[in-house]
Formats: structure tokens, C-alpha cells, sequence
């Protein structure tokens, strides 16, 4: 592979001025969802408008580093029963699924239900019933803590429904949990099975 230099030309398309020559230089690169920065990285800079129009393969790791870095942490303390019914509807879908794939799971439904008013509306019931399906209330002792990073764009989602549906984060979880139950580790013949198993939901959180 090639390394590139600062300083070093180079050729790419640039949004304003079609293709250009460019000159790699040594800038602070913003993600394209605006989440955060990426310092100092190489990249091919269009010699007409200044722009950052290219990023070479070397850039790469730093930009994934500083991603992970503008990770949000979300934390939920909940009763156990809660995390052994995420963590039976990973298996279900997915027999080798480790914990790493409680997140992208418990993503994938509130990132569904913020689509539409509908979607939060049952999400909002699913977290207010949490209790009664999860009937008789587990000790209190028997609590286990829930800790996820996520993309500022999936925290912004949860913000939303947050505010939408006037429910704290931790009660948002329960009711994605709630959903996730009902429609995974409920039914003999789970009818989104199938779906989940095929969706590539392991990617945006
Ligand atoms: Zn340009």
C-alpha cells in the first residue's frame, strides 16, 4: 500500500470543484454526522477551495479511534430478570450471540421505535407495563447494571424518545426489553426471527 506524505499531490473529486489536484496535509477532519472530530489526521486537501476532499488508508485507524471516543456511555441499573430476557432473546437469535450483542439488539428497537408515533406509543406502554409482565417484582437485591456506548446519533435518538415519551432512559431499556420479550423469547415460533437473524443491525450503534 502507499504511504502518503504531507505535502505529497494527489488527485480527487471535489464537491464544489470537480476533479482536482490535491495536497496532503495534516487536518482536524469532522465526522459527516457532525458527532465529533477527528485531529491531526492526513488527508488530501483540494488545492482550489481548501477543502478536505480525500482521506487516505492510514488515516483510517485514527478516525476509527477518535469515533469510538465520541462514543456516549448509556447506563441502566435494572432488575436481573430484565437482562436474562435481553440475554435469552440474543440466543435465540443467535446461539454463539456473547453480550456484545445485547446493544446492538436493544438499538435496533428503540431506533425502530422512534419511526413513527405509533412505534414510541408502544414503546411508552411496553416500559409502563414493564412491571406487571415482569410479575412478581424481583428483589430489590437482584439488580444488574446495563452499560452500552453508542454512537452520538443512536444517544440522540434515545434523547428523543426520552422527551417524547417523558420516560427516564432506564425505563426507555425496560420497555425495549418488554417489546424484545414479547416478540423473541414469548412466542414458540418467534415471528421476527427470522428478520432479526438476517439484519445487519450489528452495524450503526
Ligand atoms: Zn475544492
Amino acid at each position: 500500500m502507499k504511504l502518503y506524505r504531507p505535502g505529497e499531490k494527489g488527485h480527487a473529486l471535489c464537491e464544489t470543484d470537480g476533479r482536482v489536484s490535491t495536497t496532503f496535509r495534516y487536518r482536524d477532519v469532522p465526522f459527516s454526522d457532525g458527532s465529533g472530530v477527528a485531529r491531526r489526521i492526513l488527508a488530501g486537501v483540494c488545492d482550489r477551495c481548501g477543502k478536505v476532499v480525500s482521506i487516505p488508508p492510514q488515516s483510517t485507524p485514527s478516525i476509527k479511534a477518535a469515533r469510538r471516543n465520541a462514543q456516549v456511555p448509556i447506563e441502566a441499573v435494572l432488575p436481573a430478570v430484565y437482562l436474562d430476557a435481553l440475554d435469552l432473546a440474543c440466543w435465540r437469535i443467535d446461539p454463539d450471540a456473547s453480550l456484545e450483542s445485547r446493544k446492538p439488539l436493544l438499538m435496533h428497537y428503540l431506533h425502530a421505535s422512534a419511526q413513527s408515533k405509533a412505534a414510541i406509543r408502544r414503546l411508552a406502554r411496553a416500559a409502563r407495563e414493564a412491571t406487571s409482565l415482569f410479575a412478581p417484582a424481583p428483589p430489590a437485591g437482584d439488580r444488574k447494571r446495563l452499560s452500552m456506548k453508542v454512537s452520538p446519533a443512536m444517544s440522540r435518538t434515545v434523547e428523543r424518545l426520552a422527551e417524547a415519551t417523558r420516560l427516564s432512559k432506564t425505563e426507555l431499556i425496560k420497555g425495549a426489553i418488554v417489546q424484545i420479550a414479547e416478540d423473541i423469547v414469548g412466542p414458540a415460533r418467534p415471528a421476527r426471527l427470522e428478520e432479526l437473524k438476517s439484519l445487519a443491525f450489528f452495524a450503526n450503534c
